[in-house]
């Protein structure tokens, strides 16, 4: 779990136990749960772009696509053909920005 995940959950934990410790009625505390819960939607749309995810590979005969895992836009390329071409890493998709990761570990 990253650090914006971890803050998000302590947010929202907190926000839940400041409605049950104010001791607002039943139709109150419902609402306000709801506004949180809608508000922990939107913000969870931000933590999750911001937690880089692997590239979706697509193998050809001379070459390996990677696709962002969210839209499918092409973030890199390698042909084979060129023994010399590099893979050029790109750290955030360029059209989304959703964050990549390249490696395996976590
Ligand atoms: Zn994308």
């Amino acid at each position: 779990m990253n650090k914006y995940q971890k803050a998000l959950d302590n947010l929202v934990e907190k926000a839940l136990c400041w409605i049950e410790d104010r001791a607002l009625t039943t139709h109150m505390a419902k609402r306000q749960a709801e506004a949180i819960t809608k508000r922990e939607a939107l913000l969870q749309d931000l933590v999750d772009k911001a937690t880089p995810k692997k590239a979706i590979v697509e193998k050809g005969w001379y070459y390996k696509n990677f696709r962002c895992p969210c839209c499918m836009n092409l973030v890199a390329e390698k042909m084979y053909v060129y023994s010399e071409n590099e893979l050029t890493i790109q750290n955030y998709c360029s059209a989304c920005g959703q964050a990549l990761k390249w490696s395996d570990e976590e």
